[in-house]
């Protein structure tokens, strides 16, 4: 509750569970045993346009329950609270700091877009965030079943490819492939920009010429493109251009990710194509190999 003073907490507190008593807000706490692991807090919206409307606030958990699940737990259980209040839209406001629009994120919520100065932070200065929302169940955007039994296997590949562009060119290492509908590879490529003079030689840019050129078609209708980290604005683009149906990347882009980390260009409503995104496949070895080319680059031992 920083940089709230210790009284000016409780009173929100106790203005907040006063609003519970009145029905007007749902707060849930996640315990072991006597032990407080985390809380969360939905507001049910009273103006009569918004019967359907519920917001999310103050979802915490203690530093030792990170990780653990709780989070996401509390975040669940309040979707289905706002269900049994019939409510099917909810919308919340996070932090661009942190891991927070990440975490939303993953449980599907969608950005909005970001608005500059809207709280304080915790030491002070006025922090943007962002505007997150979600349409429960069946009300939500209907997309047809994904096979992810592949995304590994097939990611791994991309990260071989990844690991050329450092060892054989001393290029950033991203890598890429696209599949056909039927699951078979269509195009690689790997980060050429400075071998070829190229601005846009990004790895998926490589990879989606090859396929472009195998299939004889401009449109890569119904392919899969895979890639070891969060595509660029320039990538994402140029992928919804395509018509490529599904995206799958390796670790996220906080600085010019176009895959929901800084824009949302793959999934945004006001394009007529839009693709499906798997993100965070193998971030855990792809996240790292970049890392590490990086501080190799300033002469820094690897992490
Ligand atoms: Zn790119």
């Amino acid at each position: 509750m920083h940089p709230l003073a210790i009284a000016d907490a409780r009173a929100f507190w106790d203005g907040a569970l006063q609003a519970a008593a009145r029905g007007e807000r749902i707060i849930l706490c996640a315990r072991r045993g006597d032990e407080v692991l985390g809380t969360g807090s939905l507001a049910l919206v009273s103006a009569p346009s918004q019967p359907h409307r519920a917001e999310l606030t103050k979802v915490m958990t203690t530093a030792s329950a990170r990780g653990s699940g709780v989070g996401a737990a509390l975040v669940r259980a309040l979707e289905q609270a706002a269900r049994d209040h019939g409510r099917h839209l909810i919308t919340l406001d996070a932090s661009l700091v942190g891991g927070a629009t990440r975490f939303y994120r993953r449980l599907g919520y969608r950005p909005a877009g970001d608005i500059p100065e809207f709280a304080y932070k915790p030491l002070g200065g006025l922090a943007a965030t962002r505007v997150l929302w979600k349409l429960l169940d069946a009300r939500e955007i209907a997309r047809p079943p994904i096979d992810t039994s592949m995304d590994e296997a097939h990611m791994r590949q991309a990260l071989a490819l990844a690991e050329r562009a450092m060892l054989d060119d001393d290029e950033i290492p991203v890598g890429a492939l696209v599949l056909d509908p039927t699951g078979k590879v269509i195009g690689t490529g790997w980060n050429r920009n400075i071998a070829e003079h190229d601005p846009s030689a990004h790895a998926e840019i490589v990879a989606m010429r090859h396929a472009g050129a195998a299939l004889g078609n401009h449109r890569l209708l119904g392919c899969t493109l895979y890639v070891t980290l969060e595509p660029c604005a320039m990538c994402a683009m140029a992928m919804v251009h395509a018509r490529v149906a599904r995206v799958v990347f390796g670790a996220f882009d906080p600085k010019t990710g176009a895959a929901g980390s800084v824009f949302d260009m793959l999934e945004d409503p006001r394009h007529n194509h839009r693709i499906a995104v798997t993100g965070g496949v193998c971030a855990d070895v792809a996240g790292p190999m970049l890392t590490n080319y990086f501080r190799r680059k300033r002469g820094l031992p690897p992490r």
